[in-house]
């Protein structure tokens, strides 16, 4: 019997008020593989989401006051649960989200860090001492400024980093005291239910996280309730900058899409621009925000390039994601596949050239490198979010600049070189979140500032940067008498 069809007899509940609940219209989720059946899961009803909401609100009471030794022994203990269950969580995201079990495997182990992070960071929350002397007239006075947590939280997050996103959000509401309640992705909620698991077995208050797998559009009570203070969501732009509208009085962080830049100069090492372009334009079949999808080479360096490129791009393998020997799995979805294959059909009718790949069997969705494309074409302005690359040549290093701001996006950037007059320049020239000097895009750790400018988001996370916007300064001022 496959891992597939022995998980497909387990239901889960979700997690609301401390009671794992079993109510509501079950839903299947489906392998994006193979279509088979990984689990049923409930979807909760309005009267859910106002138990929820009512919950948050009420166990708020306790968190705030929690001391942080203690938030930090959840935290540590959450970290070492989900580290020996690793294999457990590689296995459910290959299943849920079709990601190469090897990939899956890696996420496990970068969720490990960001909850210990979080761990090290829920005692570090620190202050200020004003001195408020500056005037005659205030001489004897100071000031102390602490950060409180700004209450509530609805979190929201996609489909594909199901385990990693999820303690993006977590893990920084709980070092600070805040409570949560979470919407998971409808493909992909399971990671999200057993992690929840373990959070309220590592003795987070009952009512302090609820994690309900509502749809999209029954979601946006929740977006919408004054009593929840902030909205940390991650996803897609078109979906994120409307609930931004729909988000009143709230704080809001938007983690949202990309179509990453890279420019790789004629004095890199271009075997290991090669190969770190490989991961990252194809890892988890470029569903990655920060996918490295636009390469820009130096003209005198293309061609070599892309014979070190496309090679590297053709040994790929591309199968069943439970598979170690697995390079690229699945799309989330048949139709996903069916859009990509359409987007580089049209390119290629417009004149562009596929290098390799550009066919599709199913949901799986051959590695592809386009070339002697254009700015405008789909590919190119805007997210693909698939295993889709385009290289085209540069002249000028500053103009290639502005071609990676030729977008609406602007999450990360990767530039190659090794002159530091051109490094620098690219670092205070590209409009982004994050210049990525000697690698890829893809390059993330988890407790770096990450996020984007223009469509591409709002705030940052990375831990200690997700506690600064779950929590609100006061000021002290005190007038010895
Ligand atoms: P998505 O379609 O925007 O969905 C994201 C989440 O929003 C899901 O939980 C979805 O629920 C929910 N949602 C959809 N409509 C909603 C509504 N009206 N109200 C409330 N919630 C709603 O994105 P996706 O396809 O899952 O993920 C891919 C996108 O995420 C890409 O654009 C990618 O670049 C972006 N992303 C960004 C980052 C980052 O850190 N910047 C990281 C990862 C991914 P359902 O699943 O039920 O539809």
């Amino acid at each position: 019997m496959s891992d597939a069809a022995t998980i497909a007899t387990k239901t889960y509940g979700f997690l609301l008020d401390g009671q794992w609940v079993s109510e509501g219209e079950p839903f299947e989720v489906k392998s994006p593989y193979d279509g088979s059946v990984v689990a049923t899961v409930h979807r909760p009803r309005a009267r859910h989401i106002e138990t929820a909401i009512d919950a948050a609100v009420r166990a708020f009471e306790t968190t705030r006051h929690m001391p942080a030794y203690q938030r930090q022994h959840i935290l540590g203990e959450v970290a070492e649960s989900v580290a020996a269950r690793r294999e457990e969580f590689a296995r459910t995201i290959a299943l849920e989200a079709g990601k190469p079990i090897k990939t899956a495997r890696f996420e496990v182990d970068r969720a490990v860090f960001t909850w210990n992070v979080a761990a090290e960071e829920a005692v570090r929350i620190y202050g200020e001492w004003l001195p408020l002397d500056a005037q005659a007239s205030t001489k004897d006075r100071w000031a102390l400024v602490r950060r409180y947590p700004v209450g509530p939280i609805v979190a929201i997050t996609p489909f594909n980093f199901p385990l990693n996103l999820v303690g993006h959000k977590w893990a920084p509401a709980i070092a600070t005291g805040c409570t949560i309640v979470h919407k998971p992705a409808s493909q992909t909620p399971i990671s999200s239910l057993l992690l929840a698991g373990i959070v309220e077995h590592a003795g987070w208050p009952a009512g302090a996280l609820n994690v309900l797998p509502l749809s999209g559009r029954d979601a946006e009570t929740l977006v919408s309730d004054d009593r929840l203070k902030k909205l940390t969501f991650t996803g897609s732009a078109e979906v994120g900058w409307r609930l931004k509208q729909k988000a009143g009085k709230k704080r809001v962080t938007l983690e949202l899409g990309g179509n990453a830049g890279v420019i790789i100069h004629h004095d890199a090492d271009l075997e290991n621009a090669a190969e770190r372009s490989v991961a990252g334009g194809f890892s988890y079949a470029g569903q990655s925000c920060i996918s490295g999808r636009r390469i820009l080479e130096e003209k005198s360096v293309y061609e070599k390039f892309l014979a070190a490129f496309v090679p590297r791009v053709q040994r790929l393998k591309l199968g069943d994601p439970l598979e170690d020997s697995t390079d690229v799995g699945p799309m989330i979805s048949e139709s996903d596949a069916v859009r990509a294959a359409q987007w580089v059909e049209e390119a290629a009718a417009a004149g562009a050239t596929v290098l390799c790949g550009g066919q599709r069997r199913g949901s799986l969705m051959e590695p592809t490198v386009l070339t002697r494309t254009r700015p405008e074409m789909r590919v190119n302005c805007l997210e693909v979010f698939a295993p889709v690359v385009t290289v085209e040549p540069y002249t000028d290093f500053m103009e290639a600049v502005k071609r990676v701001n030729d977008s609406s996006f602007g999450l990360q950037a990767g530039v190659f070189t090794r002159d530091l007059t051109l490094a620098f320049a690219a670092y205070d020239q590209l409009d982004v979140g994050g210049v990525i000097l000697g690698d890829v895009p893809t390059f993330r750790i988890d407790h770096m500032p990450y996020g984007g400018v223009k469509d591409s988001g709002l705030g940052r996370e990375g831990l200690r940067y997700a506690i600064e916007e779950m929590t609100e300064r006061k000021l002290l001022v005190v007038n010895p008498q």
